[in-house]
């Protein structure tokens, strides 16, 4: 199966989606993930990366579709998280995966009031020491996520592949709500 797990910073894409992978036994993608590890070994990734990620920008399109790309096709079953954050790499994303004849099943929208998403963001400031925790950037990140990412939920949305799951309540509530969400 191939998913894509949509929502903005602090929905809890990440969680959900480590959970769903080991119990589905399916690759998780990790975008922002893959990114941080890049910029951990000094790899020109990494470097170039870090300079966006650091601001609460997205990388480039073409560069981030380029890292998925690369791994798409290692796998039949992938949950692809905080991939695709545009419209042009939702569509990069439709194109690579018809070239190698495995469509995309579902894109699930996970959705969390604003409030609770500042909270949690800054409860994970504390715990995990991300640069780009700090209120400037994630203030940026929220921005950048209405302008940028929003619309991708039109995109799936319009083409009829699109779940909504609420996302308020304890992980494992979320979580179940998920499991109902995935196609049989
Ligand atoms: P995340 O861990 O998903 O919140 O991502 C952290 C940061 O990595 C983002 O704020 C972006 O700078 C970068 N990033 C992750 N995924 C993407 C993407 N699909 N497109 C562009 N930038 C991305």
């Amino acid at each position: 199966m191939r998913i894509v797990l949509i929502g903005p910073p602090g929905a809890g894409k990440g969680t959900q989606g480590v959970r769903l992978a080991t119990e589905i036994k399916s690759v998780h993608l990790a975008t922002g993930d893959i990114l941080r590890a890049e910029s951990e070994k000094g790899t020109d990734l990494g470097k170039l990366a870090k300079q966006y990620m650091d601001k609460g920008d997205l990388v480039p399109d073409e560069v981030i579709i380029g890292v998925i790309r690369a791994r798409l096709s290692e796998t039949d079953n992938v949950i692809l998280d905080g991939f695709p954050r545009t419209v042009t790499q939702a569509e990069a994303l439709d194109n690579a995966l018809e070239e190698i004849d495995r469509p995309l099943d579902v894109a699930i929208y996970i959705n969390v009031d604003q409030d609770e998403l500042v909270n949690r963001l800054i409860g994970r400031a504390s715990r995990e020491n991300r640069s780009d925790d700090n209120p400037e950037t994630v203030k940026r990140r929220m921005t950048v996520y209405a302008k940028q990412s929003e619309p991708v939920l039109n995109y799936y949305r319009l083409s009829g592949r699109m779940k909504e799951v609420d996302g308020m309540g304890t992980t494992n509530e979320v979580y179940g709500r998920l499991r109902k969400a995935l196609p049989d």
